[in-house]
């Protein structure tokens, strides 16, 4: 496969980022306006044209290349790294970083990428997410010009693999807590020592370069380094894979252990300090997260709904003339739509510069929350049938469970947004 998405679209479509001036919508309005299930409040209408072929393109990659092998990768519990280096050659990751290989596209644009690919699987999305926005964003945020050089253009073509250590055994939800330390290298100069470990880091046991936040033991400030397998002497970097988990099956997550790893000091990001480093790029990645379990939560209305209208009960009716199963669908429905608006509104302002954090947490929290619960309603149409993986909607209940849970489980951005409205702190 070449870079098809970049053949497939307009130059423009993937090397500028559209401005707001100029933005020209999608034209294709019907004399009379029909109801239309799968888009139910119009939002293609929000799109440029730009964003549509990048939207169309990306859906068609993953559902001809990513659907036929993610039933067998989900079983095997195997992400084949293939993937990254396919998705970068259609120019799908970083894809909102100009230069540098990146496309440079719009955030919305961003966020529909992430969308056809969870339509698919959740899991494959992760991957894609953590190389994009929480590993390229970091280097392309606060990486020097050295660092943004030997790394966003290998990994813009899925050459390099990148993760992104937070999490720690013992510190999740409380990252500023964490115990994970940088000292200096008492022998060589110019270097620091890593002390700790991460838990539950997508894509460990296969990066090549870690992002790792750690302590900086003279200012016990948070500082982010890259490390790059390469570099490390043996025995000062695992990564073990964890094994049997109940959902992203299809992506492959590990483990962080750093046993006195000797890191070069220009692998630190030269001025980024704190929690607002590591905060940053989850942002973004939220954001992705956002609009892309709306797609998992469309594949699972697209299922239950051809399920409903096939399979009869009682006089041989199908199971869609009835009412109560009407209400799961018009529910989880309703609750796409809007949150494919407001994820759409957020992007907006985040290229205009107007998005706050609280934003980001109210659309992530809500779009996740919803997700996962239309999807087990939904997982109540197939009956019996549900438990069989075959009909996938299994598998994106058990995927939607992590989304709800990492990059800030919705508890704890109940609490950002209760903060932001009270003015009270009730994480203590
Ligand atoms: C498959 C998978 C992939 C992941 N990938 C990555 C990755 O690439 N990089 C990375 O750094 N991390 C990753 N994570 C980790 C993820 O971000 C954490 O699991 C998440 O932040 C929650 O932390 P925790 O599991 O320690 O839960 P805890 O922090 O122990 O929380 C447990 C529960 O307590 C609640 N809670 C905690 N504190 C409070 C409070 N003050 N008030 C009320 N309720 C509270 C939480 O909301 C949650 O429901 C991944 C996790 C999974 C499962």
């Amino acid at each position: 496969m070449s870079r098809l998405l970049l053949r497939r679209l307009p130059t423009r479509a993937l090397v500028h980022r559209p401005s707001h001036a100029v933005r020209t919508y999608a034209s294709s309005t019907p004399a009379v306006p029909q109801f239309n299930w799968e888009d139910p409040l119009g939002s293609r209408n929000l799109l440029t044209e730009e964003e549509l072929a990048i939207s169309e393109t990306a859906e068609r990659y993953c559902q001809e290349h990513l659907l036929p092998r993610v039933l067998q990768a989900y079983r095997d519990e195997h992400y084949d790294p293939k993937i990254l280096q396919e998705m970068g050659e259609l120019g799908l990751l970083g894809a909102t970083i100009n230069g540098y290989g990146c496309a440079g596209v719009s955030t919305v644009a961003g966020a529909l990428i992430t969308r056809a690919v969870e339509r698919v699987d959740s899991g494959y999305r992760s991957s894609m997410s953590v190389q994009s926005s929480l590993v390229m964003g970091a280097i392309n945020d606060f990486g020097s010009a050295e660092q943004k050089d030997k790394y966003l253009p290998a990994m813009a073509k899925g050459k390099i693999i990148g993760a992104f250590g937070l999490t720690e055994p013992n510190h999740g939800s409380d990252p500023g807590s964490m115990e994970a330390v940088a000292r200096e290298h008492p022998q060589k100069k110019g270097y620091y020592l890593l002390k700790g470990s991460k838990t539950w880091i997508t894509n460990s046991p296969i990066a090549d370069v870690l992002v790792v936040w750690a302590k900086l033991q003279e200012t016990g400030k948070i500082r982010g380094f890259l490390v790059d397998r390469k570099q490390c002497p043996a025995g000062t970097l695992e990564t073990p894979a964890i094994k049997n988990k109940t959902g992203l099956r299809a992506s492959i997550t590990g483990m962080i252990h750093l046993e006195d790893c000797p890191v070069p000091k220009e692998n630190m990001f030269p001025d980024i300090e704190g929690l607002k480093g590591p905060f940053t790029c989850l942002n973004s990645a939220r954001y992705g997260i956002a609009l892309g379990v709306i797609g998992a939560l469309e594949d699972c209305i697209a299922r239950a709904r051809a399920y409903a209208l096939e399979r009869k009960q009682f006089k041989g009716n199908p199971l869609a003339k009835y009412q109560l199963i009407q209400k799961k669908l018009a529910d989880a429905t309703t609750d796409a739509a809007y949150g494919t608006l407001a994820a759409i509104q957020v992007g907006r302002l985040k290229d205009e510069g107007k998005a706050t954090p609280e934003m980001i947490s109210m659309i992530k929290r809500q779009n996740c929350d919803r997700a996962l619960h239309n999807a087990r309603v939904l997982q109540e149409i197939f009956g019996g049938n549900a438990v069989s993986d075959e009909y996938m909607i299994g598998r994106h209940v058990a995927n939607l469970y992590v989304t709800q849970t990492y990059e800030g489980q919705s508890d704890i951005h109940s609490l950002i947004l209760g903060r932001a409205i009270t003015g009270v702190q009730a994480f203590v």
